[in-house]
């Protein structure tokens, strides 16, 4: 689940009683590129008795997969790694997220440029208002064009302008795959492919790049999510058997921002023990 701390709508804090309410038994708490709200939801789920995984969710560059392999290279859509069990306080994970950071904070002002010259007028500090925490990222950028009326839902946001491929797109710098799974395990955490459908990929390309991603040490797959099928469950539980990984899954709940219930999507409480386990040995896969 995310928080405040990156593009959630509930505080860190609040969400493991939301949790409880929803019937569950163990959360995650995976803000995109930042571990600022894992201390508060840790200490408020240790309240109130629920089970808490430290994680976090990294963006990686597709392109980063693949290359070397030139115009074959097959086009990915979106490539995020989760990090489960991680250690918030590592150096080299901080400095990560420092550079994460920084990427979007120079080109948030780029976004609104476009935006502008395109006759739309928001300002930074109402898009820094509406993050409320510390990442500052384009679902805030589309909350404010919503909310002053230029597009009719956050969706319409990224499509007519802020999408991949729409006119005041800006790409950022983001971290290669090697650097990812190199990160999350230095700093103690499994790295687990999150919702592969979104890689948007056919089977058997899908197979390349788990292979790829398998190769530099990732140790599991997000089987269930708020985006798959139950086609897509059976298919990514294959993957994982056959690429010898673990298995999770989660909601991805964003509270507000998304259309998505918390508790909606749930794993067996063991795959919460399995997980804290294998962290606890360190990454299960790493072959360098
Ligand atoms: P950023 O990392 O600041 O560029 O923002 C990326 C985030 O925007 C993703 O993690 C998604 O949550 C959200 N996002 C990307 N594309 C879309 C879309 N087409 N519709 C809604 N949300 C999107
Ligand atoms: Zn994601």
């Amino acid at each position: 689940m995310h928080s405040t701390a990156s593009d959630g709508t509930d505080a860190p804090e609040a969400l493991p009683r939301l949790a409880r309410d929803a019937g569950l038994g163990a959360i995650a708490l995976t803000d995109h590129d930042t571990t600022a709200g894992l201390a508060r939801c840790a200490q408020a789920a240790e309240a109130i008795g629920i089970g808490f995984l430290p994680g976090i969710e990294l963006s990686v560059d597709p392109a980063t997969l693949f290359a070397g392999a030139g115009s074959a290279a097959p086009r990915i859509g979106t490539l995020h790694l989760l990090g489960y069990g991680v250690r918030p306080d590592e150096p080299g994970l901080a400095a990560v997220e420092a550079r994460l950071r920084d990427a979007r904070d120079q080109r948030n002002p780029r976004i609104l440029d476009r935006l502008r010259e395109l006759g739309v007028r928001i300002d930074l500090d109402e898009v820094v208002a509406e993050a409320g925490g510390q990442i500052v990222g384009r679902p805030h950028i589309a909350q404010v064009l919503l909310r002053k009326g230029y597009v009719k839902s956050i969706h319409e946001a990224f499509i007519k302008y802020i999408g991949e491929g729409a006119p005041a797109h800006v790409r950022k710098d983001r971290l290669s795959a090697a650097e990812a799974i190199d990160t999350l395990h230095d700093a103690g955490a499994l790295a687990v492919l999150a919702h592969p459908v979104q890689m948007r990929l056919e089977s058997e390309v899908l197979d390349q790049a788990v292979a790829r991603l398998r190769r530099l040490g990732l140790d599991g797959i997000e089987t269930r999510h708020s985006d798959h099928t139950p086609a897509d469950v059976r298919a990514f539980e294959k993957l994982a058997e056959r690429f010898g990984l673990l298995t999770t899954g989660g909601s991805d709940y964003h509270g507000e921002r998304k259309p998505i219930a918390l508790g909606s999507v749930t794993v067996p409480i063991d795959a919460f023990e399995q997980l804290r386990a294998a962290g606890a040995a360190g990454p299960v896969t790493d072959q360098t």
